[in-house]
């Protein structure tokens, strides 16, 4: 809904005396306003709240000249003609089915950024997937800057696409992160090339069902000119590429863990190798960089590392500019950090795994785990996690309102494994879990905070969590 009015990008848009109806305040619907207000548009902002975040940013916006509207982010202002709207807000929004009746297009934030941009603008290497965005645009981004090219990792990373492309900064190329709600809304989006890490089930509230969200995530390669990277392990991904229509030449790359096919990135003995972007590819395959130049080389970041080499490839950059950034990259905090070993131990912090997918790869990095789960479930089920990982499981500690969810699914699949259940949501939790993790490990286990739900319930967010984790272990090691 919405996003099916696919307006023709190769005609500039005319803003000037537009009716521009700027869909929630926040993170992009300011700026946007603010833009769009400085091109000639007649911007009206529509918001659901009223509070006081909202006031102070409607006081901002109101002393410029812009109409905002706040606590109503329903009703559709009369006379308008376009829409930019905040990435999050839903399809099924009643502004969006009254937009739809009357013919009038929606954008969402990168549709703007894409449609602002100048002609000569740097190109976009765009990435998505449920889990790995983050890690693989910034690995790509060092490469890029390896190779010498001025970039700058921007999208839903939180480094706003508006102003790159607006600013008075010069690239040579973007490395771009894209959340589905993002793709949802970008319907001319066309990037250089394009990855889908993986997809699993994700925000299907929100999409209304696994295959709208993985149609929305597929827009990623719609247009894409050089090459679609796919996840061979992942065959919804390969088959999101098989659907895209993509300009004339451009090619399908697959990663994988193993070794590579012909158009593929894949592993051989430790070392990452090209077999897509060489000389006579049926025969030949180029060293990129070995497996531990890969921070951390935890097999679902060595595909994260492929992915990013695939794009970078596919731009041009030689293998030495892979090895020299995959070297330079160091992962952001609470993903597989490694907080320190205790009595041979390790302590490790995958507070980011706030979802089973995330967790299933963590708990797939280690031989023996004494693991730290639980928290908000979000509607999500733990068998298959827990059934994949039981070999692995030394112990587990669980805390959090959705514990007895990961309890039961123990029980069903890991009766063995010892669980200690802790009945508290308080935040000093954390440190007897650590201390109980402790006991339950032996030299040479790891202690793997890879919770599969999100922190809410007892934190203000998965990085306090991460930081309160690592605090504990200080303490024990103290
Ligand atoms: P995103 O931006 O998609 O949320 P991040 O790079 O921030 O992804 O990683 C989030 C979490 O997902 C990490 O902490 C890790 O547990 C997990 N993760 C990272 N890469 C992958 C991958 N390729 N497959 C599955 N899980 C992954």
């Amino acid at each position: 809904m919405g996003s099916g009015q696919v307006t023709d990008s190769s005609v500039p848009f005319e803003f000037q005396g537009k009716h521009v109806t700027v869909a929630g305040l926040g993170v992009s619907g300011v700026p946007a306003a603010k833009v769009l207000h400085g091109l000639g548009a007649r911007v009206t902002v529509v918001n659901d709240g009223a509070d006081d975040r909202a006031r102070a940013q409607a006081a901002e916006l109101e002393a410029l000249g812009i109409t905002v509207r706040l606590g109503d982010g329903d009703t559709l202002p009369d006379g308008t003609e376009l829409i930019v709207t905040a990435p999050g807000w839903k399809p099924t929004k009643p502004l969006f089915t009254a937009a739809g009746q009357a013919g009038v297009p929606v954008w969402g934030d990168v549709e703007l950024a894409w449609r602002l941009r100048r002609p000569d603008s740097a190109p976009w290497l765009a990435v998505t997937g449920t889990n790995g965005k983050t890690t693989t645009v910034q690995m790509l981004a060092s490469i890029l800057e390896a190779a010498g090219l001025r970039t700058a990792a921007v999208g839903n990373i939180g480094v706003s696409l508006l102003d790159a492309v607006t600013g008075d900064e010069e690239y040579d190329v973007l490395a771009v992160e894209l959340s589905s709600y993002q793709l949802h809304w970008a319907p001319s989006l066309r990037a250089h090339s394009a990855a889908v890490l993986n997809l699993a089930p994700d925000h299907l509230d929100w999409h209304g069902s696994m295959e709208a969200y993985a149609a929305d995530k597929g827009r990623i390669y719609e247009g894409n000119r050089v090459a679609c990277v796919y996840n061979v392990a992942d065959k919804a991904t390969e088959d999101l590429v098989r659907e895209a229509d993509v300009e004339e030449g451009c090619r399908a790359v697959g990663f994988t863990l193993g070794s590579p096919a012909p158009s593929q990135l894949g592993v051989v003995d430790g070392i990452l190798v090209d077999r897509a972007f060489v000389e006579n590819r049926h025969k030949n395959a180029q060293e990129l960089a070995e497996v531990s130049d890969v921070n951390p080389p935890a097999p679902h970041n060595i595909g994260n590392a492929l992915a990013a080499a695939a794009l970078a490839r596919a731009f041009g950059v030689p293998a030495t500019a892979v090895r020299d950034g995959l070297r330079a990259f160091t992962p952001d905090a609470h993903r597989i950090a490694h907080v320190a070993d205790v009595d041979g131990v390790a302590y490790v912090d995958d507070s980011k795994a706030t979802n089973t997918h995330a967790a299933e790869a963590s708990l797939a990095a280690y031989e023996s785990i004494v693991w730290i789960a639980g928290g908000l479930a979000k509607g999500a089920t733990f068998d298959e996690l827990v059934a994949g990982a039981a070999k692995r499981l030394r112990g587990a500690v669980l805390i959090g309102a959705d514990r007895a969810l990961i309890r039961e699914a123990l029980a069903r699949h890991a009766p063995e494994v010892p669980v200690v259940d802790l009945d508290r949501t308080d935040t000093g939790a954390m440190l007897q879990a650590v201390q109980e993790a402790r006991r339950l490990a032996r030299p040479g286990d790891t202690v793997l905070l890879a919770p599969a739900c999100a922190s809410m319930d007892m934190f203000t967010n998965y990085n306090k969590r991460g930081d309160a984790f690592a605090q504990a272990v200080r303490e024990l090691g103290a």
